[in-house]
């Protein structure tokens, strides 16, 4: 395993942590029905995101240290990672 697989494993471990906190915050969404995540454009939702960030952070949450206290590498990826998900769920858009 070289160090550039590493790398690479931290940084899906850092987008899932975004992710959660997205979908704690209400950015992005998961569905009931077919667990897929779906982005309905909540930016309203994006300042109870960073909130959280910041409360994990100050308190040295285990969630957040993938991030080695890099705060705002991790208030970027709650944006990065929206790009990876559509408007509609799986069921959603097949039915
Ligand atoms: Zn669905």
């Amino acid at each position: 395993m070289g160090i550039f697989d590493h790398y690479r494993r931290g940084d899906a471990a850092r987008d899932r942590v975004a992710i959660e906190i997205d979908v704690a915050a209400g950015v992005l969404e998961e569905c009931l029905v077919c667990r897929q995540i779906a982005d309905k454009q909540r930016d309203d939702r994006l300042a109870v995101a960073e909130l959280d960030v910041h409360q994990r952070f100050d308190h040295a949450d285990p969630s957040v240290a993938v991030f080695n206290g890099d705060r705002d590498d991790l208030l970027r990826r709650l944006r990065t990672v929206r790009k990876r998900f559509d408007y509609h769920c799986l069921c959603h858009s097949t039915g």
